[in-house]
């Protein structure tokens, strides 16, 4: 408003305004004369006319996560969108590019993360008749817990902006339930969409199916009896890890991270949070260790111990004692299920992190392309 109060000419006010309701709180108050939105307008091009037409649970919010627009061109890579498929690819994937099914199917899908929500709203849209099945009691996957890493609640709102049309469309979805083979079999759908996900790694180094050793997930759903000294173990540089530690840090806890990489939060730099994570992570006292390649986790609970050795000098050396430890050491596939229905009926398909682990605009991706193609 100051600024508006001393110049002649128009004033803008841009960054980080997401929602029609906050950039018309600012005008209403006389701090701008227009708003100017980019991240918002790549996630969602039509929000304007969402805005104007009031159908405001429509509009897809941009979560400022940076992972597909700014972090892809930052890799030279071009622009995208974690929650927008279509961005770049307007002419194949934008409005009005969707085609009705020829023939009406029955689809089930598996997995109420983002793969499978993405694929069930497109497939309803184009016609079939769609059934959505999570053994979760809310849908949204690995979001859900994701969403509780420290900074981290605004990823949650993909799932928010997906529900809302999911709500809306005619997909059947069934929650609380666990799908199983004969089921699926027995049930006889034209189409089976697996999307069942990822999950942390299961026998990620020697040692760790010891006592007191949690995964991320375990720790962020408040299932770990983390004692007051821990060490986290980051071989994913990326959000899954730092918002874990910070987590850990944030409880009083002292944490040490060790990793692999160069440096911790070597994989937030294309999407701008390797500055603040890593301050935010220093001033709540955690301690870094890069350049070491894990190999055995033991001891008992309250005195766990870390070998490893540095991947440059190949020297070896022991961390510890801990009273427990967190492994941020990749995700494996899911796909039980996929497996185990091969042959068994009649279209049957694979998308997001079961088919590899990766991240949500692979899934999303995968999900919306199926969709359209069934
Ligand atoms: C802590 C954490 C932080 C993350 N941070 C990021 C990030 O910053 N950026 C990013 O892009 N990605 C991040 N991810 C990864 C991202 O969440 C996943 O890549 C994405 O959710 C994969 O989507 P999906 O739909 O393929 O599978 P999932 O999200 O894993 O969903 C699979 C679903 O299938 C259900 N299911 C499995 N088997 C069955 C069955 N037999 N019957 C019924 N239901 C079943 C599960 O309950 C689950 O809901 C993070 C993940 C975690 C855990
Ligand atoms: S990638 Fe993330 S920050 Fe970029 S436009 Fe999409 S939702 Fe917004």
């Amino acid at each position: 408003a100051g600024v508006r109060e001393k110049i002649k000419l128009p004033v803008f006010c841009t960054g980080r305004i997401n929602d029609p309701v906050m950039a018309e709180k600012v005008l209403a108050s006389g701090q701008a004369d227009m708003i100017g939105m980019c991240r918002a307008l790549i996630c969602d091009p039509y929000l304007p006319k969402k805005a104007l037409e009031g159908r405001m649970e429509d509009i897809r919010y941009c979560i400022a996560c940076n992972q597909g627009c700014i972090g892809r061109i930052g890799m030279n890579k071009s622009l995208g969108c974690v929650q927008n498929p279509a961005v770049g690819r307007e002419k194949e994937w934008g409005e009005g590019t969707l085609k009705q099914a020829g023939m009406k199917k029955r689809v089930t899908i598996v997995g109420g993360g983002p793969a499978g929500m993405w694929a069930a709203k497109m497939a309803d849209r184009r016609g079939h008749s769609v059934t959505l099945i999570d053994r979760g009691e809310n849908l949204g996957g690995q979001v859900i817990t994701a969403m509780k890493g420290v900074g981290r609640d605004e990823f949650g709102v993909i799932i928010r902006n997906e529900k809302s049309q999911i709500d809306k469309s005619d997909v059947t979805v069934k929650l609380g339930q666990e799908a199983t083979v004969e089921q699926i079999v027995a049930d006889k759908a034209d189409v089976v969409i697996v999307a069942t996900g990822s999950i942390p790694k299961k026998h990620a180094v020697g040692g760790a199916d010891g006592p007191a050793i949690y995964n991320v997930v375990q720790v962020l759903n408040g299932e770990a009896e983390l004692g007051e000294n821990v060490c986290l173990i980051d071989y994913d540089g990326h959000q899954r890890a730092t918002a874990t530690a910070e987590f850990i840090a944030n409880q009083g806890k002292k944490v040490d991270m060790i990793t692999s990489s160069l440096f911790i939060c070597a994989e937030l730099g294309p999407t701008q949070d390797l500055y603040s994570s890593r301050q935010r992570l220093l001033q709540k006292g955690v301690t870094f260790t890069p350049d070491i390649a894990v190999m055995e986790v033991g001891g008992e609970r309250g005195a766990k111990t870390v070998k490893g050795f540095n991947v440059y000098s190949n020297v070896w050396n022991e961390w510890g004692p801990y009273d427990s430890l967190v492994l941020a050491m990749g995700q494996q596939v899911d796909d039980d299920l996929y497996m185990s229905l091969k042959g068994k009926v009649k279209e049957l398909y694979r998308i997001g992190d079961c088919v590899s682990p990766r991240k949500v605009d692979m899934a999303i991706w995968e999900g919306h392309k199926l969709g359209r193609e069934i």
